[in-house]
């Protein structure tokens, strides 16, 4: 007698190749019945014998697609039906009220990349193919379910030979909603300064790239920037064009082994780079590593991840592959107006839409584990998992990393990286991102969560849908959710320590606050440590005039007549009579003015590029800092930035020397905020967040002095240690004050 069961699986597990995996299965131990797509998940009925069906949860898991994710599997007994034969995939339901989960952009796979060169294949170097296991797919959706016609491949209709592959269960593209041919597919055109030219697109941005020009590449989720990587004229021009910026450019690789000629690669690191996210790993440059290429001790390289990619790193690379954007702005979408003259040689480009825009992602390992820069293309829309329920909450994130965060059930959302908010284009970009998450994957809102800064522009976006949609709002302290990000991203829950170090957030008192020692949980925190504040003369122009924070450090020091700045008199007028000159304890502005002190620089070309020196410039191995003497102000038990700053200058030694043991002075003081707020509270877990903690050198160290000091250190893995890590610590901070 056979029996019959139906199960619910919820996970990613639409658009992956699960229902033909089901299928397939079905077919290996003779059961019949049929799956669907739903709303929120895989549903599935099964008969056949009732051993087989006993196992069928885990035969599942063992034979899920290698994108997919299962997070759950409800089973049910159901009465057996007769006369049924074989195994049927069912229509999806109307689209509109999708609730799966969607995979992410997935890097061309082994297979692919096979055929895309074998000259016998009918898709021999079509740059558009792909597979159920790779290609296209949060940068294509519209709306949910995930099916072809609710993404931007519905413009393309399959031909008769791709639409049989779709519908044939034996088939590598068996329901690939992205499947396509060179009959059916989207088409690429390249055009030079002059206009189009005869021949393959490919052939013709090769030729431009290896005479040294720069191509315009429609990629993704946006537009690259591409030039040779070995000459040094190219890169430089390239630089020159975007009008800015010392920042280190990224690299794509052809493969890991010449990844492995620049930089050192573990295995950790090779897996990342040929993970299906192929996100920008930063690696640690090799002595003969060109210069020109990054100025940093490391270097980010990825790897090719699209068949377009592919076809032109074969022939020529590694490639400098650095988006089109000109300030920190989403990648530029719009190329028909000719403004890719001012910056490219050539444009490369198909007319398949990208729906939403998506940049690369950026980590380094830090101890085999991802520590997130940007969690963008390849992550988003995958959810990250929560150890609580905090249904309805939109978290609205910071400003200069703006991002957001949805939840629904145990999954929190996170968009892509979205830019600085303070950016008009980017601002818009933004609103429209929230509103086609949240319609595109039906997420409920019951309750805002933004940060306490009162003009941030997501606090007004806050403010007014609290006030048009009369949702509660809650403003959550900047250093408090980013605390409660690293506490969430490592599922604790009751109270822990918070070592909060970044550039700026705003204080509780009105101040600028970032390098805080907090205690205490989701609900609430009390600050117990931080340093003396740092007198900013100009505001937010000593972001960049870092020659502005070293002459506020020496004020400090009470040691201004060393001051080299050209209008040191004026500066200790504003410091002194305190006219535009807020005072910030952030642990961004202090490395700057260091950075500026030893090495006489006044301007750097990026927000946060002093610091990134300085810890290039470090000696590694260095032991021992300089003595750390406190204020008690309250509760708060405050560094004497003066006294630090004073040993720093009398410190004989050479600059990596003196770079290295000021940064293992702040592990001390790590260690030191961290020892005092165990006395006050006797808690031993500290989470360490704030964008400072990118630094590898102060992490690393910071870690095993912590735990040499018998604490328990934690550090971001799912989400960056930055402002883009913001909304998810919002998420449990709203969750625990609005309920
Ligand atoms: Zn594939
Ligand atoms: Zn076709
Ligand atoms: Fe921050």
């Amino acid at each position: 007698m056979p029996e019959r069961v139906r199960l619910h699986i919820s996970g990613i597990v639409q658009g992956v190749g699960f229902r033909p995996a089901l299928h397939r299965l079905a077919q290996a131990y003779a059961l019949t019945g049929w799956c669907r797509n739903t709303v929120d998940g895989v549903e599935l009925e099964a008969q056949g014998e009732g051993e087989t069906l006993a196992r069928l949860p885990r035969l599942i898991v063992e034979h899920a697609p290698p994108l997919s994710r299962i997070d759950h599997i409800r089973m049910d007994t159901v009465p057996p039906q007769q006369g049924e034969r074989g195994f049927s995939i069912l229509p999806s339901p109307p689209p509109g009220q999708g609730r799966a989960l969607v995979s992410p952009d997935t890097a061309t796979c082994a297979l692919c990349r096979q055929e895309l060169f074998d000259p016998k294949d009918r898709r021999f170097r079509h740059p558009f193919i792909n597979c159920t296991d790779c290609g296209p797919r949060f940068t294509i959706l519209r709306r949910l379910p995930y099916d072809r016609d609710n993404t931007a491949m519905s413009a393309f209709p399959m031909c008769p030979r791709c639409d049989r592959e779709y519908h044939h269960i034996a088939s590598r593209r068996y329901h690939a909603q992205p499947n396509c041919c060179p009959d059916c597919g989207p088409v690429l055109r390249f055009w030079d300064r002059t206009g189009e030219p005869p021949g393959e697109p490919i052939a013709n941005a090769v030729r431009l790239l290896q005479q040294g020009g720069i191509v315009a590449v429609k990629g993704l989720g946006g537009y690259h920037l591409a030039c040779r990587a070995d000459a040094p004229e190219s890169v430089a021009e390239l630089r020159r064009r975007k009008r800015r910026d010392e920042r280190p450019f990224a690299l794509m690789c052809r493969d890991a082994p010449q990844a492995a000629e620049l930089c050192y690669v573990n295995e950790q690191e090779r897996r990342a780079l040929e993970s299906p996210a192929a996100p920008i790993v930063l690696l640690k440059k090799r002595p003969d590593c060109p210069e020109h290429l990054s100025e940093t001790g490391e270097l980010g390289i990825l790897l090719p991840y699209t068949p377009v990619h592919h076809l032109l790193l074969r022939e020529v690379s590694p490639l400098v592959m650095t988006s089109m954007n000109r300030s920190d702005r989403p990648v530029v979408c719009r190329t028909e107006d000719e403004g890719w003259k001012e910056l490219a040689d050539g444009l490369l480009k198909h007319d398949r839409e990208i729906v939403n825009r998506c940049d690369d992602s950026l980590l380094r390992l830090f101890r085999g584990e991802p520590l997130f820069f940007r969690r963008s293309r390849g992550y988003a829309p995958a959810t990250v998992a929560l150890h609580r329920d905090c249904t309805g909450v939109l978290a609205l994130g910071a400003e200069q990393k703006g991002g957001f965060a949805f939840v629904r059930g145990r999954e929190a959302f996170l968009s892509q990286h979205i830019g600085d908010l303070k950016d008009y284009e980017t601002e818009e970009f933004y609103v429209h991102q929230i509103d086609r998450f949240q319609h595109a994957f039906d997420l409920p809102v019951r309750l805002l969560v933004c940060d306490l800064h009162p003009d941030y522009r997501s606090t007004a976006y806050a403010r007014e849908r609290s006030r048009r949609e009369g949702l509660p709002l809650i403003q959550a302290q900047h250093h408090h959710a980013h605390m409660a990000s690293c506490m969430a991203d490592n599922g604790l829950q009751g109270q822990c320590i918070g070592l909060v170090w970044d550039g700026t957030g705003y204080g509780t008192d009105a101040t600028i606050w970032g390098a805080e020692c907090l205690a205490g949980d989701y609900a609430g925190v009390k600050r117990l440590g931080s340093i003396q504040p740092i007198p900013l003369p100009g505001g937010d122009r000593c972001a960049l005039e870092i020659g502005r924070t070293a002459h506020a450090l020496l004020t400090l020091a009470k040691r201004q007549q060393d001051s080299r700045h050209p209008q040191g008199a004026m500066l200790s007028r504003m410091i002194a009579s305190g006219t535009n000159a807020p005072r910030s304890s952030g642990m961004g502005r202090l490395f700057d003015g260091v950075y500026a002190l030893l090495t006489g620089r006044q301007r750097v070309s990026y927000e946060g590029q002093g610091a990134v020196l300085l810890e290039a410039m470090a000696a590694q191995d260095v032991k021992g800092g300089y003595p750390l003497s406190f204020f008690q102000r309250g509760d708060c038990l405050t560094l004497d930035t003066g006294a630090l700053v004073n040993a720093l200058l009398e410190d004989g030694r050479e600059n990596p020397v003196r770079a290295a043991r000021f940064m293992n002075t702040l592990s001390a003081l790590a260690l030191a905020h961290a020892e005092y707020a165990r006395q006050c509270t006797g808690l031993n877990r500290v989470v360490l967040s704030g964008g400072v903690f990118h630094n590898d050198y102060l992490l690393s160290r910071t870690v095993d002095t912590l735990t040499q000091g018998g604490f328990v250190p934690y550090v971001h893995r799912r989400v960056s240690p930055g402002d883009q890590g913001i909304p998810l610590g919002q998420v449990f901070i709203g969750a625990a004050q609005g309920g």
